[in-house]
Protein backbone atom coordinates (compact mmCIF):
# COMPACT_ATOMS: atom_id res chain seq x y z
CA UNK A 1 0.00 0.00 0.00
CA UNK A 2 1.46 3.65 -0.75
CA UNK A 3 0.18 7.30 -0.58
CA UNK A 4 -0.22 8.61 -3.64
CA UNK A 5 -1.16 12.26 -4.96
CA UNK A 6 -2.82 12.45 -8.22
CA UNK A 7 -2.69 15.32 -9.97
CA UNK A 8 -5.31 15.88 -13.34
CA UNK A 9 -4.64 19.37 -15.41
CA UNK A 10 -6.90 21.14 -17.62
CA UNK A 11 -6.92 18.94 -20.29
CA UNK A 12 -7.62 15.72 -18.30
CA UNK A 13 -11.03 17.19 -16.62
CA UNK A 14 -11.76 19.14 -20.24
CA UNK A 15 -15.07 17.89 -20.16
CA UNK A 16 -17.77 15.53 -18.23
CA UNK A 17 -16.38 12.58 -20.13
CA UNK A 18 -12.76 13.67 -18.85
CA UNK A 19 -14.27 13.83 -15.49
CA UNK A 20 -15.86 10.64 -15.59
CA UNK A 21 -12.98 9.18 -17.07
CA UNK A 22 -10.48 10.68 -14.14
CA UNK A 23 -12.59 9.53 -11.33
CA UNK A 24 -12.11 5.68 -13.06
CA UNK A 25 -8.33 6.13 -12.61
CA UNK A 26 -8.42 7.03 -9.75
CA UNK A 27 -10.79 4.34 -8.79
CA UNK A 28 -8.09 1.80 -9.80
CA UNK A 29 -5.38 3.18 -8.20
CA UNK A 30 -7.48 3.34 -4.84
CA UNK A 31 -8.46 -0.34 -5.65
CA UNK A 32 -5.12 -1.20 -5.67
CA UNK A 33 -4.99 -0.68 -2.44
CA UNK A 34 -3.62 2.77 -1.87
CA UNK A 35 -4.57 5.79 -0.15
CA UNK A 36 -5.02 8.89 -2.62
CA UNK A 37 -5.49 12.55 -2.28
CA UNK A 38 -6.59 13.92 -5.51
CA UNK A 39 -5.44 17.74 -7.18
CA UNK A 40 -7.09 19.16 -9.86
CA UNK A 41 -7.10 21.85 -12.41
CA UNK A 42 -9.67 23.77 -13.55
CA UNK A 43 -11.48 22.52 -17.25
CA UNK A 44 -8.84 23.55 -19.73
CA UNK A 45 -9.78 26.98 -20.80
CA UNK A 46 -11.82 27.84 -17.76
CA UNK A 47 -8.94 29.94 -16.31
CA UNK A 48 -8.13 31.74 -19.30
CA UNK A 49 -12.39 32.57 -19.16
CA UNK A 50 -12.11 33.56 -16.02
CA UNK A 51 -8.97 36.49 -16.66
CA UNK A 52 -10.74 37.68 -19.58
CA UNK A 53 -13.77 38.30 -17.84
CA UNK A 54 -11.55 39.94 -14.78
CA UNK A 55 -10.12 42.31 -17.69
CA UNK A 56 -13.45 42.93 -19.24
CA UNK A 57 -14.94 44.01 -16.24
CA UNK A 58 -12.17 46.49 -15.15
CA UNK A 59 -9.09 47.71 -16.27
CA UNK A 60 -7.82 48.57 -12.56
CA UNK A 61 -5.69 46.22 -11.11
CA UNK A 62 -6.62 44.49 -8.15
CA UNK A 63 -4.82 41.11 -7.62
CA UNK A 64 -7.07 40.25 -4.76
CA UNK A 65 -10.24 40.58 -6.54
CA UNK A 66 -8.88 39.09 -9.54
CA UNK A 67 -7.96 36.28 -7.22
CA UNK A 68 -11.54 35.65 -6.04
CA UNK A 69 -12.20 35.28 -9.63
CA UNK A 70 -9.95 32.73 -11.23
CA UNK A 71 -9.71 30.17 -8.29
CA UNK A 72 -13.10 29.64 -8.71
CA UNK A 73 -12.02 27.19 -11.48
CA UNK A 74 -10.61 24.62 -9.57
CA UNK A 75 -13.80 24.97 -6.88
CA UNK A 76 -15.84 23.81 -10.24
CA UNK A 77 -13.91 20.65 -10.75
CA UNK A 78 -13.20 19.73 -7.15
CA UNK A 79 -16.92 19.52 -6.34
CA UNK A 80 -17.48 17.61 -9.94
CA UNK A 81 -14.48 15.16 -9.42
CA UNK A 82 -15.72 14.19 -5.93
CA UNK A 83 -19.25 13.87 -7.26
CA UNK A 84 -17.93 11.24 -10.15
CA UNK A 85 -15.95 9.74 -7.22
CA UNK A 86 -19.58 9.13 -5.47
CA UNK A 87 -21.17 7.98 -8.53
CA UNK A 88 -18.54 4.83 -8.48
CA UNK A 89 -19.52 3.92 -4.94
CA UNK A 90 -16.34 5.29 -3.58
CA UNK A 91 -16.13 7.53 -0.57
CA UNK A 92 -14.82 11.56 -1.56
CA UNK A 93 -14.90 14.86 -0.58
CA UNK A 94 -14.03 18.32 -1.82
CA UNK A 95 -11.76 20.58 0.07
CA UNK A 96 -11.65 24.11 -1.22
CA UNK A 97 -8.11 25.56 0.43
CA UNK A 98 -9.39 27.34 3.20
CA UNK A 99 -11.05 24.67 4.85
CA UNK A 100 -8.05 22.44 4.56
CA UNK A 101 -6.04 24.88 5.20
CA UNK A 102 -3.42 25.20 2.34
CA UNK A 103 -2.00 28.59 3.64
CA UNK A 104 0.18 31.09 1.71
CA UNK A 105 1.86 34.62 1.62
CA UNK A 106 -0.46 37.01 0.50
CA UNK A 107 1.42 37.88 -3.03
CA UNK A 108 -2.01 37.54 -4.57
CA UNK A 109 -1.65 36.31 -8.27
CA UNK A 110 1.80 34.77 -7.42
CA UNK A 111 1.61 33.64 -4.08
CA UNK A 112 3.92 31.14 -2.65
CA UNK A 113 2.59 27.90 -0.15
CA UNK A 114 3.53 28.31 3.24
CA UNK A 115 1.73 25.19 4.88
CA UNK A 116 -0.58 22.87 4.22
CA UNK A 117 -2.41 21.08 7.05
CA UNK A 118 -2.36 17.76 6.65
CA UNK A 119 -4.25 16.02 9.81
CA UNK A 120 -7.99 16.26 8.40
CA UNK A 121 -6.88 14.92 5.18
CA UNK A 122 -4.67 12.03 6.49
CA UNK A 123 -7.49 11.29 8.90
CA UNK A 124 -10.10 11.50 6.05
CA UNK A 125 -7.67 8.95 3.92
CA UNK A 126 -7.44 6.77 6.78
CA UNK A 127 -11.15 6.18 6.78
CA UNK A 128 -10.84 5.10 2.78
CA UNK A 129 -12.11 8.67 2.11
CA UNK A 130 -10.38 9.94 -1.06
CA UNK A 131 -9.41 13.79 -0.62
CA UNK A 132 -9.98 16.00 -3.32
CA UNK A 133 -8.13 19.13 -3.31
CA UNK A 134 -7.99 22.65 -5.37
CA UNK A 135 -4.81 23.15 -7.46
CA UNK A 136 -3.85 26.54 -8.11
CA UNK A 137 -5.31 28.22 -4.80
CA UNK A 138 -4.58 29.12 -1.00
CA UNK A 139 -5.42 31.02 1.86
CA UNK A 140 -3.46 33.76 2.41
CA UNK A 141 -1.58 35.21 5.48
CA UNK A 142 -4.53 38.19 4.81
CA UNK A 143 -7.04 35.55 5.37
CA UNK A 144 -7.94 35.98 1.93
CA UNK A 145 -8.06 33.32 -0.90
CA UNK A 146 -4.89 33.31 -3.16
CA UNK A 147 -3.73 31.80 -6.66
CA UNK A 148 -0.22 30.44 -7.11
CA UNK A 149 0.23 31.90 -10.46
CA UNK A 150 -0.84 30.26 -14.23
CA UNK A 151 -0.07 26.53 -13.94
CA UNK A 152 0.44 26.47 -10.54
CA UNK A 153 -1.67 23.32 -10.36
CA UNK A 154 1.37 21.36 -10.68
CA UNK A 155 3.14 23.32 -7.63
CA UNK A 156 0.08 22.62 -5.46
CA UNK A 157 -0.07 18.79 -6.35
CA UNK A 158 4.05 18.46 -5.64
CA UNK A 159 3.40 20.41 -1.92
CA UNK A 160 0.73 17.89 -1.47
CA UNK A 161 2.67 15.46 -1.57
CA UNK A 162 5.81 16.90 0.15
CA UNK A 163 3.04 17.77 3.45
CA UNK A 164 1.46 13.78 3.05
CA UNK A 165 5.19 12.29 2.83
CA UNK A 166 3.28 10.67 0.23
CA UNK A 167 5.39 7.89 -1.88
CA UNK A 168 4.80 9.52 -5.29
CA UNK A 169 3.16 12.59 -6.46
CA UNK A 170 1.39 11.50 -10.48
CA UNK A 171 1.02 14.45 -12.48
CA UNK A 172 -1.30 13.23 -15.18
CA UNK A 173 -1.32 15.00 -18.26
CA UNK A 174 -2.02 15.45 -22.05
CA UNK A 175 1.41 14.31 -22.75
CA UNK A 176 2.41 10.69 -22.03
CA UNK A 177 6.28 11.77 -20.42
CA UNK A 178 9.02 13.59 -20.71
CA UNK A 179 10.19 13.18 -24.39
CA UNK A 180 13.89 13.88 -25.38
CA UNK A 181 12.78 16.67 -27.63
CA UNK A 182 9.44 18.10 -28.60
CA UNK A 183 7.69 15.11 -30.33
CA UNK A 184 5.83 17.58 -32.48
CA UNK A 185 9.03 18.30 -33.72
CA UNK A 186 11.48 15.09 -33.62
CA UNK A 187 9.40 12.77 -34.83
CA UNK A 188 12.07 10.37 -33.53
CA UNK A 189 11.61 11.72 -30.16
CA UNK A 190 11.68 8.98 -27.36
CA UNK A 191 9.84 9.08 -24.15
CA UNK A 192 12.32 9.07 -21.10
CA UNK A 193 11.88 6.89 -18.75
CA UNK A 194 13.74 8.41 -16.18
CA UNK A 195 15.19 12.61 -15.46
CA UNK A 196 17.14 14.24 -12.74
CA UNK A 197 14.99 17.15 -11.37
CA UNK A 198 17.90 19.25 -12.37
CA UNK A 199 17.39 18.43 -16.13
CA UNK A 200 13.98 18.86 -15.90
CA UNK A 201 14.39 22.26 -14.17
CA UNK A 202 16.51 22.97 -16.85
CA UNK A 203 14.12 21.37 -19.41
CA UNK A 204 11.17 23.74 -17.88
CA UNK A 205 13.25 27.39 -17.74
CA UNK A 206 14.27 26.58 -21.45
CA UNK A 207 10.96 26.32 -22.70
CA UNK A 208 9.92 22.60 -22.06
CA UNK A 209 6.06 23.08 -21.08
CA UNK A 210 5.33 19.55 -19.40
CA UNK A 211 5.94 20.96 -15.65
CA UNK A 212 5.51 24.49 -13.98
CA UNK A 213 9.25 25.08 -12.68
CA UNK A 214 8.10 25.81 -9.13
CA UNK A 215 6.98 22.44 -8.69
CA UNK A 216 10.21 20.86 -10.30
CA UNK A 217 11.88 22.96 -7.94
CA UNK A 218 9.32 21.84 -5.02
CA UNK A 219 10.15 18.54 -5.96
CA UNK A 220 13.95 18.36 -5.80
CA UNK A 221 13.94 20.45 -2.56
CA UNK A 222 11.16 17.93 -0.56
CA UNK A 223 12.65 14.89 -2.40
CA UNK A 224 9.13 14.03 -3.70
CA UNK A 225 9.01 11.04 -6.39
CA UNK A 226 7.12 12.75 -9.23
CA UNK A 227 5.94 10.55 -12.32
CA UNK A 228 4.73 12.68 -15.82
CA UNK A 229 2.01 10.43 -17.39
CA UNK A 230 -0.80 10.52 -19.95
CA UNK A 231 -4.81 10.43 -18.20
CA UNK A 232 -5.52 9.00 -21.59
CA UNK A 233 -3.48 6.18 -22.03
CA UNK A 234 -1.96 3.28 -19.46
CA UNK A 235 1.32 3.52 -20.94
CA UNK A 236 4.39 4.07 -17.96
CA UNK A 237 5.27 7.70 -17.60
CA UNK A 238 8.29 9.02 -16.85
CA UNK A 239 9.65 9.69 -13.03
CA UNK A 240 11.38 12.57 -12.30
CA UNK A 241 13.87 11.50 -9.81
CA UNK A 242 17.13 12.63 -7.72
CA UNK A 243 20.66 12.63 -9.61
CA UNK A 244 21.69 9.57 -7.35
CA UNK A 245 18.86 7.47 -7.71
CA UNK A 246 20.35 6.33 -11.38
CA UNK A 247 19.13 7.64 -14.95
CA UNK A 248 19.80 6.01 -17.59
CA UNK A 249 23.55 6.46 -18.23
CA UNK A 250 23.24 9.33 -21.41
CA UNK A 251 25.29 11.76 -21.83
CA UNK A 252 22.48 13.88 -22.63
CA UNK A 253 18.80 13.27 -22.04
CA UNK A 254 17.36 15.95 -23.99
CA UNK A 255 17.26 18.73 -26.55
CA UNK A 256 15.08 21.85 -25.61
CA UNK A 257 14.05 24.82 -27.47
CA UNK A 258 12.83 28.34 -26.69
CA UNK A 259 11.45 30.53 -29.57
CA UNK A 260 10.10 33.54 -27.42
CA UNK A 261 13.91 34.86 -27.74
CA UNK A 262 15.04 38.52 -28.54
CA UNK A 263 18.70 39.69 -29.25
CA UNK A 264 20.29 43.11 -28.07
CA UNK A 265 23.30 44.36 -29.48
CA UNK A 266 24.89 47.65 -28.12
CA UNK A 267 27.71 48.23 -30.54
CA UNK A 268 30.64 49.81 -29.39
CA UNK A 269 30.56 50.95 -25.63
CA UNK A 270 33.44 51.53 -23.71
CA UNK A 271 35.74 49.44 -22.43
CA UNK A 272 36.08 50.39 -18.97
CA UNK A 273 34.84 49.26 -15.35
CA UNK A 274 30.90 50.06 -14.80
CA UNK A 275 29.33 49.77 -18.09
CA UNK A 276 28.42 46.07 -18.17
CA UNK A 277 26.26 47.49 -14.48
CA UNK A 278 25.05 51.00 -16.21
CA UNK A 279 23.77 48.38 -19.00
CA UNK A 280 22.22 45.88 -17.01
CA UNK A 281 20.96 48.40 -13.55
CA UNK A 282 18.49 50.09 -15.62
CA UNK A 283 17.01 46.84 -17.24
CA UNK A 284 16.79 45.26 -13.47
CA UNK A 285 15.10 48.10 -12.26
CA UNK A 286 12.83 47.81 -15.07
CA UNK A 287 12.36 43.90 -14.02
CA UNK A 288 13.75 42.57 -17.35
CA UNK A 289 14.94 39.15 -17.36
CA UNK A 290 18.12 38.88 -18.84
CA UNK A 291 19.20 35.46 -20.32
CA UNK A 292 21.87 35.13 -22.06
CA UNK A 293 24.92 38.08 -22.25
CA UNK A 294 28.07 38.21 -24.51
CA UNK A 295 30.88 40.08 -24.08
CA UNK A 296 34.59 40.33 -25.26
CA UNK A 297 37.46 41.94 -24.40
CA UNK A 298 38.31 44.76 -26.71
CA UNK A 299 41.37 44.73 -29.52
CA UNK A 300 42.23 48.23 -28.79
CA UNK A 301 41.39 48.95 -25.07
CA UNK A 302 38.66 51.30 -25.66
CA UNK A 303 35.42 49.78 -27.06
CA UNK A 304 33.52 46.50 -27.82
CA UNK A 305 30.06 45.02 -28.39
CA UNK A 306 27.94 43.38 -25.78
CA UNK A 307 24.82 41.35 -26.83
CA UNK A 308 22.15 40.05 -24.56
CA UNK A 309 18.89 38.28 -25.04
CA UNK A 310 15.53 38.96 -23.41
CA UNK A 311 11.97 37.31 -23.87
CA UNK A 312 10.73 38.81 -26.71
CA UNK A 313 7.75 39.92 -25.12
CA UNK A 314 10.08 42.32 -23.02
CA UNK A 315 12.26 43.24 -26.35
CA UNK A 316 10.23 46.56 -26.88
CA UNK A 317 10.99 47.95 -23.28
CA UNK A 318 14.20 46.64 -22.60
CA UNK A 319 15.20 48.67 -26.20
CA UNK A 320 13.48 51.91 -24.18
CA UNK A 321 15.20 51.25 -21.27
CA UNK A 322 18.71 51.32 -22.73
CA UNK A 323 17.67 54.19 -25.36
CA UNK A 324 16.73 56.22 -22.34
CA UNK A 325 19.78 55.43 -20.78
CA UNK A 326 22.17 56.00 -23.57
CA UNK A 327 24.20 59.22 -22.33
CA UNK A 328 25.07 56.91 -19.03
CA UNK A 329 25.94 54.10 -21.11
CA UNK A 330 27.64 55.44 -23.97
CA UNK A 331 27.19 53.32 -27.07
CA UNK A 332 27.47 53.88 -30.69
CA UNK A 333 24.52 52.66 -31.56
CA UNK A 334 21.72 49.31 -31.15
CA UNK A 335 20.35 46.74 -32.73
CA UNK A 336 18.22 43.90 -31.97
CA UNK A 337 16.53 40.56 -33.65
CA UNK A 338 13.16 38.94 -32.49
CA UNK A 339 13.64 35.81 -35.19
CA UNK A 340 16.16 34.18 -32.97
CA UNK A 341 15.57 30.58 -31.02
CA UNK A 342 17.58 28.89 -27.77
CA UNK A 343 18.19 25.52 -28.88
CA UNK A 344 20.13 23.80 -25.59
CA UNK A 345 21.35 20.03 -25.01
CA UNK A 346 20.94 18.92 -21.64
CA UNK A 347 22.12 16.11 -19.35
CA UNK A 348 23.73 15.44 -16.31
CA UNK A 349 26.22 12.95 -17.98
CA UNK A 350 28.06 16.38 -19.52
CA UNK A 351 29.32 17.29 -15.83
CA UNK A 352 31.70 14.12 -16.71
CA UNK A 353 32.30 14.20 -19.74
CA UNK A 354 34.26 16.62 -22.08
CA UNK A 355 33.16 16.80 -25.78
CA UNK A 356 29.83 17.62 -25.57
CA UNK A 357 29.61 21.41 -26.69
CA UNK A 358 31.46 20.75 -29.02
CA UNK A 359 29.92 18.11 -30.68
CA UNK A 360 26.69 20.35 -30.37
CA UNK A 361 28.65 22.98 -32.29
CA UNK A 362 30.12 20.74 -35.33
CA UNK A 363 26.92 19.00 -35.78
CA UNK A 364 25.59 22.67 -36.21
CA UNK A 365 28.25 23.31 -38.22
CA UNK A 366 27.89 20.57 -40.61
CA UNK A 367 24.31 21.88 -41.19
CA UNK A 368 25.57 25.39 -42.17
CA UNK A 369 23.73 26.96 -38.90
CA UNK A 370 25.49 29.96 -37.79
CA UNK A 371 25.69 30.36 -33.95
CA UNK A 372 24.76 33.90 -32.62
CA UNK A 373 25.66 33.43 -29.01
CA UNK A 374 26.31 30.60 -26.48
CA UNK A 375 25.60 30.00 -22.76
CA UNK A 376 26.51 27.13 -21.00
CA UNK A 377 25.75 25.31 -17.06
CA UNK A 378 26.94 22.52 -15.62
CA UNK A 379 24.58 20.96 -17.56
CA UNK A 380 23.64 22.64 -20.50
CA UNK A 381 24.92 24.28 -23.20
CA UNK A 382 22.83 27.13 -25.40
CA UNK A 383 23.02 28.46 -28.68
CA UNK A 384 21.08 31.45 -29.91
CA UNK A 385 20.22 30.61 -34.04
CA UNK A 386 17.63 32.05 -36.40
CA UNK A 387 14.18 31.11 -36.17
CA UNK A 388 14.27 29.51 -39.82
CA UNK A 389 16.43 26.78 -38.68
CA UNK A 390 14.59 25.62 -35.49
CA UNK A 391 13.21 22.12 -36.41
CA UNK A 392 16.66 21.78 -39.09
CA UNK A 393 19.01 22.30 -35.67
CA UNK A 394 16.25 19.98 -33.14
CA UNK A 395 16.41 16.88 -35.50
CA UNK A 396 20.32 17.50 -36.15
CA UNK A 397 20.86 17.46 -32.53
CA UNK A 398 18.84 14.75 -31.58
CA UNK A 399 20.63 12.34 -34.00
CA UNK A 400 24.39 13.48 -33.54
CA UNK A 401 23.32 13.16 -29.51
CA UNK A 402 22.39 9.10 -30.43
CA UNK A 403 18.83 9.91 -29.10
CA UNK A 404 16.80 8.60 -32.13
CA UNK A 405 14.23 6.22 -31.63
CA UNK A 406 15.11 3.18 -32.94
N1 LIG B 1 -5.99 26.57 -13.79
C1 LIG B 1 -4.74 27.26 -13.60
C2 LIG B 1 -4.19 27.76 -14.91
O1 LIG B 1 -4.78 27.53 -15.95
C3 LIG B 1 -3.75 26.42 -12.87
C4 LIG B 1 -3.29 25.19 -13.61
O2 LIG B 1 -3.96 24.69 -14.49
O3 LIG B 1 -2.22 24.69 -13.28
O4 LIG B 1 -3.17 28.39 -14.92
MG1 LIG C 1 -0.99 22.86 -16.18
Amino acid sequence: MARLVLKFGGTSVGDVARIKNVARRVKAVYDAGNEVAVVVSAMSGQTDSLVKLVDAVSSKIDDAEYDVVVATGELVTIGLVALALKDLGLKARSWPSWEIPIRSDAAHGKARIQSIEVQPLLEAMKRGEIAVVPGFQAMGSDGRITTLGRGGSDTSAVALAAALKADRCDIYTDVDGVYTADPRIVTKARKLDKITFEEMLEAASLGAKVLQTRSVLMGMKHKVVVQVLSSFSDAPGTLVVDEEDGVEDELVSGIAYSPNEAKVTLIKVADKPGVAARIFGPLSDANINVDMIVQNVSDDGKSTDLTFTVGRSDLKRALQVIESAKAQIGYERLVSAADVVKVSVIGVGMRSHAGIAYRMFQALADKGINIQTISTSEIKVSVLIAEEYTELALRTLHTAYGLDAA
